[in-house]
């Protein structure tokens, strides 16, 4: 079957929530993505931040072959030795004392910190920011701030208080002692690509402490090493009670993890769980993916070619009309315009770039880590024919 044949597939047997953007993935070799056509792209939306070590990385894939048939399956009553070097890995990343609870999804994590923080604090109420996007299931949802998602399936996890991201007033006016928890992402994803400032991540640490509430930061986009250090948080010099990680953590396996510092790892015995979360397959993919990180310096691959990246855009975007900015951390990068970004992003599919949107104006790249310069060229330059 052809791209269109397979898209109109999808779409007359998928509930409708998705749309389609004509093309029908096949198969992928490091940052190119073929169609069942059998044209490439350069694939800078590795399925929203997903394929950090880009497609058939033969450390991943040989990982993922070997614990097939090793062991896919083992619940948590029942150690294993991918989970137990995975579990301290992440526990030492974050730095210990600390406990790690491993699930399957970003949503997934997102609502083991929410629970934990009602639990640790015995409070009911949260914080969350404006254009902050945390996941879909009904906690996550809760703290997303898109009306949109959120209205057909009130009434939600309450009470919750919108903040501006990036306004320390307005932070201090919506933490109280009746927040069970602020949660943030260092950097907002889905709301455009916005950093935090330093001094904001500051006031929120801060002013947590203060109030007795505990800091999220949901690092499900921003984590993994995304923005060139393993955890965006690190750059801002402050450390979150809880973290939450997913996309990227497997490089294409589902996997995601709730790490929370030790005096805030409340739960007792059955109170929190899941099926899949901790599997031994999904282990050994993040296991395999952190060790590529490190073996192969990526993060430092990160900052520097990320850096680059943005440079080249600004230079070569800089004179165009629709142009607004180039913002973003490491390989978490944003091209805001003045127009919508639906026209700019279809054109650079049909040139070979797969990018994706963060909001409506916004082009967002989110390269695999182990994207070539080359390939970065390709893409600045096709984006830079594409904005008028
Ligand atoms: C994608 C995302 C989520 C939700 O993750 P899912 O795996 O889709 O449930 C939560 N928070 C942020 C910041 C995300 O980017």
């Amino acid at each position: 079957m052809n791209n269109s044949e397979l898209c109109a597939q999808e779409l007359k047997y998928e509930m409708n929530l998705y749309g389609k953007r004509g093309i029908a993935l096949e198969r992928g070799e490091r940052e190119f993505a073929y169609d069942v056509e059998g044209k490439r792209y350069i694939d800078c939306n590795t399925g929203v931040g997903v394929a950090i070590l880009g497609h058939n990385h033969s450390s991943l894939v040989s990982a993922i072959q070997k614990q097939a048939s090793t062991l896919m399956t083992c619940q948590s009553p029942f150690a294993n030795q991918e989970r137990a070097r995975l579990l301290e890995r992440l526990s030492m990343l974050f730095g210990v004392p600390s406990k790690v609870f491993l699930c399957s999804s970003g949503t997934e994590s997102i609502e083991a910190a929410l629970k934990l923080s009602r639990k640790k604090t015995g409070r009911k109420s949260f914080t969350s920011a404006m254009n902050a996007f945390h996941g879909r299931s009904s906690g996550a949802l809760s703290v997303t701030f898109k009306e949109k998602y959120r209205a057909p399936f009130e009434p939600l996890l309450g009470p919750v208080t919108r903040t501006r991201f990036n306004d320390i007033e307005s932070l201090k006016a919506s933490v109280t002692n009746e927040t069970a928890a602020l949660i943030l992402e260092p950097i907002q994803g889905e709301g455009g690509i916005r950093p935090a400032t330093a001094e904001y991540m500051k006031a929120a640490r801060d002013i947590c402490t203060d109030k007795g509430a505990l800091l999220i930061c949901d690092e499900v986009q921003s984590g993994s090493g995304r923005t060139g250090k393993f955890f965006a948080y690190e750059h801002f010099g402050i450390k979150p009670d809880i973290v939450c990680l997913a996309k990227g953590l497997g490089g294409g396996v589902p996997i995601g993890a709730t790490i929370a510092s030790e005096e805030a790892s409340a739960f007792t015995p059955l109170e929190h769980g899941t099926t899949f979360g901790g599997n031994p397959l999904a282990c050994a993919a993040a296991n395999a993916v952190l060790d590529t990180i490190e073996k192969d310096g990526l993060l430092q691959k990160v900052a520097t070619d990320g850096a680059y990246m943005m440079g080249k855009l600004r230079t070569s975007l800089s004179q165009k009309q629709q142009f607004r900015e180039v913002r973003g951390m490491g390989f978490m990068i944003a091209i805001e315009l003045k127009v919508m970004a639906r026209e700019p992003l279809a054109a650079l599919l049909q040139k070979g770039v797969l990018a994706l949107p963060a909001g409506e104006q916004v082009v967002r790249l989110l390269p695999p880590y182990i994207i070539s310069r080359e390939s970065l060229d390709t893409v600045a330059a096709a984006i830079s024919e594409v904005v008028q």
